[in-house]
C-alpha cells in the first residue's frame, strides 16, 4: 500500500467516520444504528470484548461468537458501501490484480480441489458462487463439469465474469435472486460471511436451495486464532464498517447446525500467523484503524529492536515456516475453510 493510498483512505473513513458517530459522546447516531442480539443463538446476555474506533464487540456469554453491537443499519451499510472510502478500498483489493488476485485465485482453487476431494464420486450439478469477483473459480469449476451460477455485487466484476460465463452472474444479494429450492450440489463463499450482517437468514436462504446432502463452503477468519488473541482488536479484520461478525470453529459449527448444515472438516490457514507479524501489530497500527492509537517513541523503538531478528535467517525462515504449523495444529489458525453439508 503506497502512502498516497494510505492517505485518501484515512481521509474517507474519517469522513464516513464523522457521519456515523455523534462526536460529542462517541456513540454511533441512532438514526444509523441497528442494535441485536446474538446472530448465532439469538441470546441478549454478552460481555464487551473490544471496541476500536468506537464501534464495540461483544461476545455472547450463550454461545461465545464476537459481534459488533450496535451495527450499522441497512442505509448506513449501503451508504458506505457506495462511498468514495469504499472506493479506494476496491481499488487496493480488485483493480490491483497483481497484488491480491493471483492470491485469491490460487486460494480459490485449492479450495475446489479440497472440495472435489470431499466429494469424490458426487454429482456434478449447480454450483454457485457467493462473491464470485472475476469468475476465476467458476471458470475451473465450468471445466470440471457443474452448471456455473454467480453472484457479484461489484457491477464492474459482474459485466466481466458475465462477458466469460454467461448471464448466470447475478448481480443483487442472494435473497433477491429467489433461486428455485433444491437448485444446488455445492454453494461456495470465501470471505464473505463476516460481512453479511444477518448471518442466520442468509445460510437459511442456502439450506433452501442446497439439495439434501449439497456441499457448503466457508472461508472466513477465525476470531479465536492465535494472532487474533495476542492482537486483539488490532487485528485487521475488525474493521466496524465492513465486518460486523467474527466467527471461531465453535460458532460457525453452532450456525451451520441451526440452519441444518452439519461441518465435515475444517482445515486451518495462518499464512499471518508468524511471531514478526504478532510483534508488527505493536509497532504499528493495521489500516483499518480510522484513529490508528498513539505510539510513544520509546514503544516503536522497543518493538523495532523485538522485530530486528525476524529480518535475519534462519529465524525468519524457521518463523515463516513453523509457527503457522503450530497455530493450525493447535487448532488456533487464522483463518478457516469449513466444508459442511446440508442434512
Ligand atoms: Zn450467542
Amino acid at each position: 500500500m503506497s502512502s498516497d493510498w494510505l492517505d485518501r483512505w484515512n481521509r474517507a473513513l474519517r469522513e464516513q467516520h464523522k457521519l456515523l458517530f455523534d462526536y460529542s459522546n462517541k456513540r454511533m447516531k441512532d438514526e444509523f444504528a441497528h442494535y441485536a442480539d446474538c446472530p448465532v443463538c439469538g441470546e441478549k446476555d454478552a460481555k464487551l470484548h473490544y471496541e476500536k474506533d468506537w464501534f464495540k464487540y461483544y461476545k455472547c456469554r450463550n454461545c461465545s461468537m464476537v459481534y459488533m453491537n450496535p451495527r450499522m443499519n441497512d442505509a448506513a451499510t449501503h451508504s458506505f458501501y457506495n462511498s468514495s472510502a469504499n472506493a479506494i478500498y476496491n481499488e487496493s483489493k480488485f483493480d490491483n490484480p497483481s497484488v491480491t488476485s493471483d492470491f485469491d485465485n490460487d486460494e480459490n482453487i485449492s479450495n475446489l480441489d479440497a472440495i472435489e476431494r470431499h466429494r469424490s464420486a458426487g454429482k456434478k450439478g449447480g454450483f454457485l458462487e457467493i462473491g464470485s469477483a472475476t469468475g476465476h473459480l467458476l471458470k475451473k469449476a465450468k471445466e470440471y463439469g457443474y452448471d456455473v451460477y454467480g453472484i457479484e455485487l461489484n457491477k464492474k466484476m459482474c459485466i466481466q465474469s458475465r462477458s466469460i460465463l454467461g448471464d448466470t452472474i447475478y448481480d443483487v444479494d442472494l435473497q433477491d435472486v429467489r433461486f428455485p429450492a433444491e437448485m444446488f450440489d455445492v454453494i461456495y463463499m470465501r470471505d464473505l460471511i463476516q460481512h453479511i450482517p444477518e448471518p442466520k437468514g442468509f445460510l437459511l436462504e442456502c439450506n433452501r436451495i442446497a439439495k439434501p446432502g449439497a456441499t457448503i463452503f466457508i472461508g472466513t477468519h477465525n476470531i479465536e486464532g492465535l494472532i487474533q488473541k495476542v492482537v486483539k482488536e488490532k487485528y485487521t479484520a475488525v474493521f466496524g464498517f465492513m465486518e460486523p461478525n467474527h466467527f471461531s470453529p465453535l460458532t460457525i459449527r453452532k450456525i451451520l447446525d441451526i440452519a441444518g448444515f452439519e461441518v465435515k472438516e475444517i482445515h486451518f490457514r495462518s499464512i499471518d500467523v508468524t511471531l514478526g507479524t504478532m510483534i508488527s501489530y505493536f509497532g504499528t497500527s493495521s489500516f483499518t484503524y480510522v484513529y490508528p492509537p498513539e505510539l510513544g517513541k520509546l514503544r516503536r523503538f522497543g518493538v523495532k529492536m523485538l522485530y530486528a531478528p525476524f529480518f535475519c535467517q534462519p529465524l525468519r525462515y524457521m518463523d515463516t515456516h513453523i509457527t503457522p504449523s503450530i497455530a493450525n495444529w493447535l487448532k488456533q489458525g487464522s483463518w478457516m475453510n469449513v466444508i459442511a453439508e446440508k442434512r
